[in-house]
């Protein structure tokens, strides 16, 4: 453990990607640092493991690069949540607003059920529209919310307040 290890450090900010105007919070420098993942990896557990979860659910795409590691360091299953029409199987869909236009979020069916209770992962935290979706899609399936975890919260796009109106706990490494 290395709880001294300053993890925004490793976090690059990227310019006008993908579009003008935006700051591109890059978490690549952080998971090529081998300090750097471990420790975020870490903590993120550490912070999961409270809340006593039986199933880490990620999001596409960079969700996964820490829900897996998180996933066999806390001993837990993982289950992907994808972009339409990415998952083989029969899915169970939710479509929710970008800020132009709609997309949808895919589970598969029977891949998390009644009872479950499920910690959410993602790398980061924006207006909260995809952690909602994915919220939504748990919801549907009769499945238990204990919390949503991020690396990187960007307090000021209003998805920490959403995620409190909705009533699912947060946690985020870096603010
Ligand atoms: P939200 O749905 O909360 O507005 O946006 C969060 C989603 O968009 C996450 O899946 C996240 O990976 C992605 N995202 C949005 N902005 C950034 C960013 O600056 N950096 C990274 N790494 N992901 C972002």
């Amino acid at each position: 453990p290395r709880p001294d290890l300053d993890l925004a450090a490793l976090v690059r900010t990227i310019p006008d990607f993908p579009k003008p105007g935006i700051q591109f919070r890059d978490i690549t420098t952080l998971i090529a640092d081998a300090a750097g993942f471990a420790e975020s990896v870490r903590r993120m557990s550490a912070r999961a493991a409270v809340y006593r979860p039986d199933l880490i659910v990620a999001v596409e795409a960079r969700g996964f690069l820490f829900g897996a590691a998180m996933a066999t360091a806390m001993g837990l299953g993982l289950v992907p949540v994808r972009k339409a029409g990415k998952l083989p199987g029969v899915t169970i869909g939710v479509d929710y607003e970008l800020e132009y236009g709609v997309d949808r979020l895919e589970l598969h069916e029977g891949a998390v059920v009644v009872g479950h209770r499920v910690v959410l992962i993602d790398d980061l935290l924006a207006t909260g529209g995809t952690i909602l979706a994915t919220a939504r899609l748990m919801k549907q399936v009769g499945a238990e919310v204990a919390a949503a975890l991020f690396v990187i919260d960007l307090p000021d796009l209003g998805g920490s307040q959403r995620l409190a109106d909705a009533g699912i706990a947060c946690e985020t490494l870096i603010a």
